[in-house]
This record gives structure tokens, C-alpha cells and sequence, in this order.
């Protein structure tokens, strides 16, 4: 029995309400609060016809926190999750403060607007202290962490698939298979074609500000950055086959070496088509790329939303898409004084998602571990207040829920290591 307040119907939360309320025994009610209720209200209705959760709707603008106070006063949730965009991740980290109840997300915050010199002056100090320069970094929703220690309560950061599952890949590896780990390779290797010569997987203005960005890896203690996709590898996706993947700047890089200093290299590749990196490069080349505002006939205008408005919705990619996702960790380290490797990863099929929720995989790879993650909080398995990234918690129940709930784990103990 709970009652959970959803921010956001996207394309992820999509799949994560549908999967909660398949899950009526654990969901008992939910209500769906985002900036176009329409969205909220079209899919309350499609599954009350099928599902026994109590399913209210709202409208809620999550830049403004006194608009998320009020709505969780009222609605009183045992858990907050935001599955909106990152840039509301500190608003309604605030409001769940004040409000004294848990918060979950699926990725780290960035801002909304990179010009801001506010943010800018912290971020240029960053880059130069720190050694990445990826808008989107820890250290602001890590700033909360005595705040929610002290109120007694769990903030639970980036429970999707990368971030998300792959930390927790990272603290069962550690669990189970190693003593100590010297290095991870963490391969998201998209096999979907959906037809389109350029579309993205999801939130469009996210996605490319994160592909655009400079590579960086950590060795030794510290970032090494590359220019964006310098560094390029193939490799054999076990039910995908070969694909050219390329080093990316990623969000459970900082957290693992952070947590886990014993790493020497934390290394993220991701697929990417040549059609889709021409496309991206051509793009960023005309400035269509740009989250600066130009006067465009008398109206201002941000080249990269409006690209968004232009590219096909991520949500309507679902029945058009096929092939298979294969996301996953490899590992090297010891074992009582032994060498060792050990791959696990999850392969996703997308017709097989667009049967079961109506999108493809990849909102279904992140949805299915956000509705992972919320009974891990709401039944206490994971109950230990303060801001949490997922290799910090005991990874048993979470991977046993994602083997359960559609996204389950293969294992090889001989894998073709990432030169
Ligand atoms: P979408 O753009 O499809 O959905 C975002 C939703 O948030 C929309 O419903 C949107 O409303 C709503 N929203 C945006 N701004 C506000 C606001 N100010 N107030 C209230 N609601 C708002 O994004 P996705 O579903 O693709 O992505 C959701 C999240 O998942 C993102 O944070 C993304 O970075 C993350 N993600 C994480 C992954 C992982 O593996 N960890 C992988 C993929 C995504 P409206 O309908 O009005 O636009």
C-alpha cells in the first residue's frame, strides 16, 4: 500500500506509470502531475480501465516549488518521483524537503539555461578544478546530502538504466564476483532502427547536449577529456552483433570513482550510427545545437528547442522501432588473489516493449528501473536518509525486482575485454 506522486508523462514516465500500475499491491495510488495535464489525463484513463491503482491527475509547473508544495500538501505522498527533466531536479528536491518526504529521479541536474552567470562562474570553476566539462555534474544535488540526512529522509539519484542500473551492475559486481575491481567499461549499445535518418531515443535537447559534449574517462584518480567521439571502438553485442561505439562523458562515472576509489578506469561507450552522427555533426556545425537565445523575426527563439519541435516525438518512435538494446558493465579485478573478468548486462527487445507498454526500449529500459527503485524506498529495503547513488546500496533487491519486472540480468565470466 502506498501513495506515490509522479512528475512528468513523457516518454519514460510513460512506461514507469504503466509498469507501477500493473503493480496495484504496491501502487495503491498514484496521481500524475505534469506541466500538460492533457498528457496526465489521456493516460489515467486508458489505465483505469485495466488497473486497480487509484490514479488521480494534476497539473503542476516543477520550476516553481511553491506550485510543488502546495501539490504535495494536498496530495500528502509517501514518495516524490521526478520523472520530468533534470532541469527540475533541485525544485522538487526542495519541495520534498520542505514538504519532509522522499525523492527519487532518473538523472542528474543540469541547468536549463547554460548562459546563466550565476551557474556559469560555478561551472567554469568546476571545469578547472574537476578536469570535465559536461553541463550536468553531482555536486548540486549532492550539496543536499546533510539536508536530507538531518530531515530523516532519501533522496535516491538517476534510478534509470545509465545511471541506474549499471551502478548497480557496479555494486553486485563488487559484492559477488570481486575483492577489489581495477577497471569498468560500462557499453549501451542501441541495435533499434526506426526508420528515421535522424531521430533521438529521448528528450531531444537532453540527449544531444549530452553526445555533443566533450569524452572523458577516469584514470588514476583523476578526468582525462577527449574532444566529443575521438575515441571510437567496435565491439560484439551478444543478440545485436557488431556496432562502433565511442567514448561519452557520463554521470555514474563521477559517482563510482567517488564511491569506489579502489577503480583505476571508468570508461562509458556508447552506439551511434554514422547517419546519426553526421546528421548530429552537420547540426552542431550551424549552430542548431545552441541553448542560447537568437531574435528570430522579432521573436526570440533557442535553436535547440526549436530542433525539438522539428524531430520526431521520442514517444512516437515506439511502433517503428526494431532490434535490441544490450546495456551492461564489464569488469576486471581479483578474486582471492586472482585475475579476474565478468561481464552483466540486459538486452531489450523493442517490438517486445512496444507490445507490453507502447514505447520502445529505451523509455522502457529507464522507466522500468524508476518503477525498480520506488518500492526499494517505500518498503524500506533501502532506508538509510541522506542522497543516495545507486553502487552506495545494497543491489539485491533492485536487480531482483528488474529481473522480475522485464529487464533481466545476463552473465559472462569470459567476455572480449574493450581495447
Ligand atoms: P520527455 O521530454 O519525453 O518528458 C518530460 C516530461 O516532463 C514531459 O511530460 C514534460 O511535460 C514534463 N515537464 C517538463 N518540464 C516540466 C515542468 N517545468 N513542470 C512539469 N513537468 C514538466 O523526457 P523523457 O521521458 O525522455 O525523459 C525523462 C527523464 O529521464 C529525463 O530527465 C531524462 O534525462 C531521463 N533519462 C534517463 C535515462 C537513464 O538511463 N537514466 C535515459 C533516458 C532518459 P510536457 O508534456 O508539457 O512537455
Amino acid at each position: 500500500m502506498s501513495r506515490v506522486l509522479v512528475i512528468g508523462c513523457g516518454g519514460v514516465a510513460n512506461v514507469a506509470i504503466r509498469k507501477c500500475c500493473s503493480e496495484s499491491s504496491v501502487f495503491s495510488e498514484l496521481m500524475i502531475a505534469s506541466r500538460t495535464k492533457e498528457k496526465c489525463d489521456v493516460l489515467a484513463e486508458e489505465l483505469r480501465k485495466t488497473s486497480k491503482t487509484k490514479i488521480e491527475t494534476a497539473k503542476v509547473d516543477a520550476d516553481s516549488k511553491d506550485e510543488l508544495v502546495k501539490l504535495i500538501n494536498s496530495y500528502k505522498p509517501d514518495l516524490v518521483m521526478n520523472i520530468a527533466l533534470p532541469y527540475q531536479d533541485l525544485t522538487i528536491m526542495d519541495a520534498c524537503l520542505e514538504c519532509k518526504v522522499n525523492y527519487m529521479d532518473t538523472a542528474n541536474y543540469e541547468p536549463e539555461d547554460t548562459d546563466d552567470p550565476e551557474w556559469r562562474k560555478i561551472y567554469e570553476k568546476r571545469c578547472k578544478e574537476e578536469g570535465f566539462s559536461a553541463y550536468f555534474d553531482y555536486s548540486w544535488q549532492w550539496a543536499y546530502k546533510k539536508k536530507f540526512e538531518d530531515a530523516g529522509l532519501i533522496a535516491l539519484l538517476g534510478s534509470g538504466f545509465d545511471p541506474g542500473v549499471t551502478q548497480a551492475y557496479v555494486a553486485y559486481a563488487k559484492k559477488h564476483e570481486f575483492d577489489t575491481i581495477d577497471t569498468i567499461d560500462i557499453l549501451d549499445c542501441n541495435g533499434g532502427d526506426h526508420g528515421y535518418k535522424f531521430a533521438t531515443n529521448f528528450n531531444p535537447e537532453v540527449n544531444l547536449r549530452e553526445v555533443s559534449a566533450p569524452g572523458s574517462y577516469w584514470e588514476d584518480g583523476h578526468w582525462i577529456e577527449i574532444p566529443a567521439m575521438s575515441i571510437k571502438r567496435e565491439y560484439n553485442f551478444d543478440q545485436v552483433g557488431m556496432k562502433d561505439m565511442y567514448l561519452l562523458h557520463h554521470e555514474e562515472i563521477e559517482s563510482i570513482a567517488k564511491n569506489l576509489p579502489e577503480v583505476k578506469r571508468i570508461r562509458f561507450f556508447m552506439t551511434f550510427g554514422q547517419s546519426y552522427l553526421d546528421h548530429m555533426r552537420c547540426l552542431e556545425d550551424v549552430g542548431m545545437l545552441s541553448t542560447t537565445p537568437i531574435m528570430f523575426e522579432g521573436k526570440e527563439i533557442v535553436p535547440i528547442k526549436f530542433l525539438k519541435a522539428l524531430l520526431p516525438d521520442p514517444a512516437s518512435l515506439g511502433p517503428r522501432t526494431h532490434g535490441k538494446t544490450n546495456i551492461g558493465c564489464i569488469f576486471t579485478g581479483k578474486k582471492d588473489g586472482k585475475d579476474k573478468t565478468y561481464y552483466i548486462y540486459n538486452v531489450c527487445d523493442h517490438q517486445e516493449c512496444y507490445r507490453e507498454v507502447k514505447s520502445q526500449a529505451i523509455s522502457y529500459t529507464t522507466g522500468v528501473p524508476a518503477m525498480c527503485g520506488a518500492p526499494m524506498l517505500l518498503t524500506g529495503k533501502w532506508n538509510t536518509p541522506g542522497v543516495h547513488t545507486i553502487e552506495e546500496l545494497d543491489p539485491d533487491p533492485f536487480i531482483e525486482a528488474l529481473d522480475k519486472y522485464g529487464l533481466p540480468k545476463t552473465e559472462s565470466h569470459d567476455p572480449v575485454l574493450v581495447k
